[in-house]
């Protein structure tokens, strides 16, 4: 397995490869890796000649008083995990090989950006977007893996890939849970025992929402009263969004159907956690 950071030789590397006719398979991630972005290479292997993963803590994507600083790291671990699902090229560029002195383009999304996550975070996927679009230049990848753990960011990705017309298959994988349900993420890591045990009020609220829209109930207000009901159990989960949304537009909805998804954000402490289902399919 290589490890290349510069930018460049990055380029020149997958230019050959291509020219060589491989078929490129490529997950893109902001590392200190887990169960979930192994499924996602796992799967990427199946799919390409060659695996490339990214590692680039994006700076572009996070907002001024986000966790930028503090996001954990841990370059040698990951690439240990990335050689052992058969990984072929870890990409790891550094800040300033990506957005060098005069950087100024950004990437113009649509209405999917504008609820959930992106009323949240202003900016945060148009610095998502402008960071996908590089690395598929960089690696021209003719396949790519996301999980639908960011639901919204895939919606975005397959809108752009389509608009833009890049040579891209977009992939959607399903979300990687412990067995105790939590959703896995890098940032479960900031996490105290207790916080974890508390955490669970996400998959919780979820469970809670799909049990009841099995019993009949398709009425918006009172299955996302199901949902808060979970989550005041806790006090010390503060809800940033809780929503029921169309699964394509990510519009809001009358009545809950099999494509509705639900997506929550919730604070635990200063931990922002994100999850979501879609009421039709698996949990
Ligand atoms: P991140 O490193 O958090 O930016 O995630 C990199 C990729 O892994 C994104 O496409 C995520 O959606 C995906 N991912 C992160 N956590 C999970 C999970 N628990 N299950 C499936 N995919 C995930």
């Amino acid at each position: 397995m290589k490890l290349i950071h510069d930018v460049a030789a990055m380029q020149q590397t997958m230019l050959q490869l291509k020219r060589e006719g491989r078929r490129i398979a490529f997950v893109p991630t902001m590392g200190f890796l887990h169960e979930g972005h192994a499924s996602l290479m796992r799967e990427g292997r199946q799919r390409g000649d060659i695996l490339v993963l990214s590692i680039f803590v994006n700076p572009a994507q996070f907002g001024p008083h986000e966790d930028l600083e503090r996001y954990p790291r841990n370059l040698e671990g990951d690439c240990a995990l990335a050689e052992g699902c058969g990984v072929d090229i870890v990409f790891a560029p550094r800040a300033a090989g990506m957005y060098p002195p005069g950087f100024q383009t950004s990437v113009a999304l649509g209405p999917l950006t504008e609820p959930l996550c992106g009323a949240s975070r202003p900016g945060h996927f148009n610095g998502v977007a402008v960071v996908v679009t590089k690395l598929f230049g960089i690696v021209q990848p003719d396949v790519a893996l996301f999980g639908r753990k960011d639901y919204q960011q895939l919606a975005i990705i397959r809108q752009m890939t389509c608009d833009l017309n890049l040579p891209v298959e977009i992939v959607g994988m399903p979300i990687v849970r412990e067995p105790d349900g939590l959703a896995r993420s890098s940032r479960n890591s900031y996490l105290t025992a207790e916080q974890r045990q508390q955490a669970l009020c996400l998959y919780r609220a979820l469970q809670a929402v799909r049990e009841l829209f099995a019993q009949g109930e398709d009425t918006i207000e009172r299955l996302l009263a199901a949902a808060r009901t979970q989550i005041e159990a806790v006090p010390a989960a503060a809800i940033e969004y809780l929503e029921l949304r169309d699964n394509t537009t990510l519009q809001p909805v009358d009545r809950a159907t099999n494509k509705t998804l639900l997506a929550l954000a919730v604070k635990i402490g200063t931990t922002r956690l994100i999850d979501n289902t879609v009421l039709g399919e698996a949990l």
